[in-house]
């Protein structure tokens, strides 16, 4: 497989708002298939690999949806309204260029009277370079999606990238699936779909594979820069975020101390994962059925659901160390 900062690009690259993953599940499926015994997808959409083991059966969730914007309305101008799919702040896009999955391009823009103190989505506009609504019901239709068109970028030993919530996540688990010699587990990895509008595929999945024990792998609020609330622990550069809560869910403690005590004993960086707000897969997974015994791996990201978030990668390669630990030692 290519090596981590260029997976994390490809995979940043790909289509995927929430609902429209088809893109990004085939480019992932793609890069799991020499790594698996088997992969399908449900009906929702999530993908699933499976490398088969004696058992019990453990489940990595990670979400390959993105937020995205979504067409609601075609202006006389040719300008667009627009929705969101999952959390966004309209302050933090105003100027971000978009894309749509036929190849429009296109700009937010905000309307020259808004008072931007007090920003709503109704005062944003899509400009997809239409001179009318004619033009721009020929280039795009209602209820089409669009997700930001920033590239990503190396800084340093970080990366800043559109779409590191939850790409990055997606690329720790293909490295992993790379790099695991052996596990006695019966290992299911799954790319769930629409987790930014609540946790809908990991509910799913969780149900039909019926995990002993599961992990959630996503990226984790680093409110480590200027002005930033604190909301959360983690930092950037500070490894590996082994995730005790968050708003979704609290980790079982057995996850935690198992995940503690082997980046210990192995060396791996590794911090705490302590959030006051968001969620992850984990907590849809943890309440199915008669409850799963549930934790999280967390990257540490600012300004995720920006067009430019930003990661560490010395805390991407600590997260594949510890998948890959956890999963190599039952
Ligand atoms: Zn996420």
């Amino acid at each position: 497989m290519i090596d981590t900062f260029d997976l994390i690009v490809k995979l940043t690259a790909a289509f995927g708002p929430s609902g429209q993953e088809t893109e990004i599940s085939r480019v992932i499926s793609d890069l799991a298939r020499p790594y698996a015994d088997e992969i399908s997808s449900d009906t929702l959409g999530n993908l699933i690999v499976h490398r088969k083991g004696s058992g019990p059966k453990l489940m990595f969730a990670t979400h390959m949806d993105s937020i995205g914007l979504v067409v609601t309305y075609f202006e006389e101008d040719g300008t667009l309204r627009f929705g969101k799919l999952g959390g966004i702040s309209p302050k933090e896009i105003i100027n971000a260029p978009i894309r749509f999955s036929n190849g429009v391009m296109g700009a937010v823009k905000v309307h020259g009277k808004a008072d931007e103190d007090k920003l709503s989505l109704d005062d944003l506009y899509l400009d997809i370079g239409a001179g009318s609504r004619g033009e721009a019901q020929s280039m795009v239709r209602l209820g089409d999606t669009a997700v930001y068109a920033t590239v990503s970028m190396r800084a340093g030993n970080r990366i800043i990238s559109p779409y590191l919530d939850n790409r990055v996540s997606c690329a720790v688990l293909l490295k992993a699936l790379e790099r695991l010699k052996k596990t006695e587990y019966d290992l299911y990895v799954v790319f769930t779909v629409q987790e930014e509008l609540g946790l809908r595929g990991a509910k799913t999945a969780a149900y039909g594979i019926d995990p002993d024990f599961a992990i959630a792998v996503d990226v984790t609020g680093a409110y480590d820069y200027p002005g930033a609330p604190k909301a959360g622990s983690a930092v950037l550069g500070g490894g590996a975020a082994i995730k005790v809560m968050d708003s979704s869910v609290i980790c079982h403690s057995a996850m935690v101390e198992k995940m503690s005590d082997l980046a210990r004993q192995q060396s791996i960086k590794a911090q705490q994962d302590v959030l006051t707000r968001g969620g992850t897969d984990a907590g849809a997974i943890h309440q199915s059925r008669l409850g799963v015994v549930t934790g999280g791996i967390s990257i540490p990201c600012r300004h995720s659901h920006t067009p430019t978030s930003i990661a560490d990668l010395s805390d991407v390669e600590s997260c594949i160390k510890l998948v890959t630990a956890f999963t190599e030692n039952k």
